[in-house]
């Protein structure tokens, strides 16, 4: 991904202390540190480590629960009366585990984490050795985690406060979404916003109903509403913004926002298309996202690269659109650049951190290779991921985890199946 475009043949990546150190031809990097430990991956891709710029990863445990059905009712007749009388920290510890353990072996080596006790999903992701941005989430709705939008406000600084300091974290201000949040509460965000400068991670424009509920509460549509309480600048990340009119994208676009494109979950809950091609050609910094696994139902950068690229040239009408290569800059760099991580992440560069994914492109059904490029967007999948690297450190050594133990996840996500059936 640095420089664009660019697909460098028979290079080795040189990595000591979490960092890229140098990139270059294998045969000289091999003469100029001779035994240094090394690994060898002829017929693979060596690609920066996919981010997922938005999801809810403890609902990997609320995966298959309710599918087929329409927003309003999926949120308030199934996902939410399970929350209500489940989630609390080891809920959010175990489920954000098992995202991490299917997030890793999918090549993913970050990401944007909105839902309850984010230190928690903090917790799980360090000890999954993974990076994430935990967003500091807020919502007018009491739950076990807070009682109402300050106490969500003060855990999420006093979280940020406790763990600002771990070099694999960042933070987001994490709004649920302006149906869900009133103005007061928006109003103390802006505030907040103003002495963090922290990226604001919210869902917005995701569907219809939302756009007329808000014409018919608060006179104007959401973004406008965001717009003014102050809230749409450089560090907005919108999540799903389907529905846009022409002047909202180029509002977008003019103030430098970011947007999480999730096509799984706005097809499983038929949002609708998020127009991503006009939203590029505007200038606007279009990142993909899973969302949480209960709306999608996997957490793999793959599907949503794939699906992203055929959606862009179906709804369209134009198979020119959305190339290859553009497609794995929003899996990247694009998203990188929206959590403000750029400098450390995105792109194998020297002086970066070493997050990196090797996708083997020797399978069958991946020969023959004319472009890793194309493979990577159209033909290969999360189950042909060899290794993954996140600050330097081995966590997926052929397609295996060394960190996480797989037969213990299974057991407490069997655990939890059971205490999410049992009505008591
Ligand atoms: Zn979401």
């Amino acid at each position: 991904m640095a420089p664009p475009e660019a697909v460098l043949t028979d290079h080795a990546v040189v990595v000591s202390d979490g960092l890229i150190r140098e990139i270059g031809p294998a045969a000289a990097v091999r003469s100029r540190y001779p035994g240094t430990s090394r690994i060898e991956l002829a017929g693979h891709v060596l690609i920066p480590g996919l981010i997922n710029l938005h999801t809810h990863a403890a609902m990997a445990l609320m995966r298959g629960l309710a599918d087929d059905r329409a927003l309003m009712d999926w949120l308030q007749n199934h996902i939410w009366p399970v929350e209500t009388r489940l989630v609390s920290e080891g809920f959010v510890l175990d489920g954000t585990l098992l995202a991490c353990a299917e997030m890793l072996r999918g090549g993913i080596t970050c990401f944007n984490d909105m839902y309850f006790y984010p230190e928690a999903a903090a917790r799980a992701a360090l000890s999954a050795g993974m990076r994430a941005a935990l967003g500091m989430i807020v919502i007018e709705m009491p739950s076990a985690y807070a009682a109402d939008a300050q106490d969500y406000l003060s855990k999420g600084l006093a979280m940020r406060d406790s763990l600002k300091n771990e070099p694999l974290l960042s933070f987001c201000l994490a709004p649920h979404a302006p149906y869900t949040v009133g103005d007061r509460t928006f109003e103390r965000i802006a505030v907040l916003q103003g002495e963090l400068d922290l990226p604001l991670h919210i869902h917005v424009h995701e569907t219809r109903e939302e756009i007329e509920q808000s014409l018919a509460r608060h006179g104007v549509r959401p973004l406008a509403r965001l717009q003014r309480l102050g809230l749409v600048d450089a560090n907005l990340i919108a999540v799903h913004a389907v529905h846009l009119t022409e002047q909202e994208a180029a509002l977008l676009a003019t103030k430098g926002c970011h947007i999480a494109h999730c096509p799984s979950s706005n097809l499983k809950l038929a949002s609708g298309f998020e127009p991503t091609p006009r939203l590029l050609k505007g200038g606007v910094n279009v990142g993909l996202g899973t969302d949480g696994a209960a709306s999608n139902n996997r957490l793999d950068i793959f599907t949503e690269m794939r699906l992203a690229a055929l959606i862009a040239k179906g709804a369209t009408g134009d198979p020119t659109l959305l190339p290859a290569h553009t497609v794995l800059e929003m899996a990247t760099v694009r998203a990188a650049r929206a959590l403000g991580i750029e400098d450390r992440v995105g792109t194998l560069a020297a002086g970066k951190s070493a997050d990196m994914t090797a996708v083997n492109l020797t399978a069958l059904e991946l020969s023959p290779c004319y472009d890793p490029l194309s493979h990577l967007v159209y033909a290969a999948g999360r189950e042909h991921v060899s290794h993954v690297w996140v600050n330097g450190e081995l966590l997926v050594e052929n397609g295996r985890l060394t960190r996480l133990d797989t037969r213990e996840l299974a057991a407490r996500a069997a655990y939890w199946r059971e205490r999410i059936r049992s009505r008591d």
